[in-house]
């Protein structure tokens, strides 16, 4: 089994692309490093009355085109290298949607399924503590990620306004509606990948109302479920997965009975008419589309070559190690990479900070229509790059991405 470092893998990808754009050893220097961050420790009071250290992190990886931005998450096996290696790839995928900003993340390595609704709130409120000097409407805005919500934003928000003794929504994004949220958040990433899709399928000639399978059932998969009926006229969701569970339906699964399923049992297992397979045999599966919507590296070497889908479309981020990408570019898959198919979410986060900034708040359908205008101009621009340099999607997106980042950095003089 090779095991993988998600930062590594991040870094060929600038090498690859940084080959194609023929960038400057000293540009190529400053991509590959994050610009700044933070490693810090937090003292956490738990239910019980005892005191809990986490381990803390904020990566600011690039700024040149703006703030930076992404999500944080709360996960246990988050380390300094999967922050940064996220952290990057956010900075290309703001690139890619021509978004005037940087790229971010930020974790706490721990369990949050292990832990009380107050002791998130604490936790949630400690990070901020810590983070407050560092972020900020014009600096650094953070948003949710892998296992934070609107309700996190809150209480962040919430936290970061007692410190600086005024309001200012625009710190985070994806926070609720009442307290300065955008419609039309909740389902952006989700929405973004599904348009990414609707637009592959027109290139392709593929059937949009094909089958599909999600690997992954949070937030994005979710929503992406519900989201064909709206945006592809249909398909049939065969197979669906989350940590506990993969399961098959043949004839297809309801997708808002799935949802709710999920919803009120925490997990897919057990949904009535399905039948549980093999987690790895949901990546194998004879669909149109696969949405891969969990963690990194789910799709290597090792499965690359059994994937029948023909659109592979990444919810998650760094869902394909660079050796998959290879076989799966060999065997014809469409690959709508990360930076690309992700974008949603970071999208309509810009569109909130916009609105967070003057104030004044659009209705749900502007919302939508100026994502699809952004998704499917970035689609097509790497489409274009995809053509011209003769390369695979991921690099294609990657050599859009990396070479708005490089000529910022050119023209602020850092190279
Ligand atoms: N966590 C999301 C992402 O990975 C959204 C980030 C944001 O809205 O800043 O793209």
């Amino acid at each position: 089994m090779e095991s993988y470092n998600s930062f590594r893998v991040a870094r060929q990808q600038i090498q690859e692309a940084a080959k194609i754009l023929n960038l400057d050893e000293a540009t190529i220097e400053l991509l590959i490093h994050p610009q700044r961050e933070y490693n810090f420790t937090m003292h956490v009071r738990m239910d019980d009355g005892k005191v809990k250290i986490f381990q803390g992190y904020r990566i600011q990886y690039n700024y040149a085109r703006g703030p930076a931005k992404g999500g944080i998450r709360f996960h246990k096996d988050e380390t300094v290298d999967t922050i940064r290696a996220l952290a990057c790839w956010m900075t290309w995928k703001t690139a890619v949607l021509d978004l005037p900003l940087g790229g971010g993340k930020g974790g706490v390595c721990f369990d949050p399924k292990r832990m009380s609704e107050h002791e998130l709130e604490r936790i949630s409120r400690a990070y901020i503590r810590a983070i407050a000097p560092l972020i900020g409407a014009d600096q650094d805005v953070p948003a949710p990620d892998v296992y934070t919500n609107p309700q996190t934003m809150a209480w962040m928000m919430d936290e970061y306004e007692t410190i600086i003794n005024r309001h200012q929504p625009g710190v985070l994004t994806d926070k609720p509606t009442q307290i300065g949220g955008t419609e039309g958040r909740r389902d952006a990433t989700a929405r973004g990948g599904v348009i990414t899709v609707r637009e592959a399928c027109k290139q392709l000639n593929i059937d949009p109302t094909g089958k599909f399978a999600i690997q992954g059932f949070g937030n994005a998969g979710q929503r992406a479920a519900l989201l064909h009926e709206e945006l592809l006229g249909g398909g049939k969701l065969i197979a669906v997965s989350d940590s506990r569970a993969a399961i098959y339906n043949a004839e297809g699964f309801d997708a808002k009975e799935l949802v709710m399923h999920k919803l009120k049992t925490g997990s897919v297992k057990g949904f009535p008419g399905a039948k549980e397979i093999p987690h790895e045999n949901l990546l194998e599966l004879d669909v149109e589309v696969l949405y891969p919507a969990a963690l990194e590296n789910a799709i290597s070497s090792s499965n690359a070559d059994k994937i029948k889908a023909k659109i592979l479309c990444e919810l998650a981020n760094g869902p394909t190690t660079p050796e998959a990408d290879i076989i799966l570019s060999k065997n014809g898959v469409h690959v709508i990479p990360d930076i690309l198919a992700s974008a949603g979410g970071v999208t309509v986060s810009y569109f909130e900070m916009v609105q967070d900034k003057y104030s004044f708040f659009w209705e749900e359908d502007v919302v939508h229509k100026t994502l699809d205008q952004k998704l499917t101009q970035a689609y097509k621009t790497v489409h274009e790059a995809q053509k011209e340099k003769n390369v695979h999607p991921r690099l294609a997106a990657m050599v859009v991405g990396v070479a708005r980042v490089a000529e910022a950095c050119k023209l602020r003089g850092w190279v």
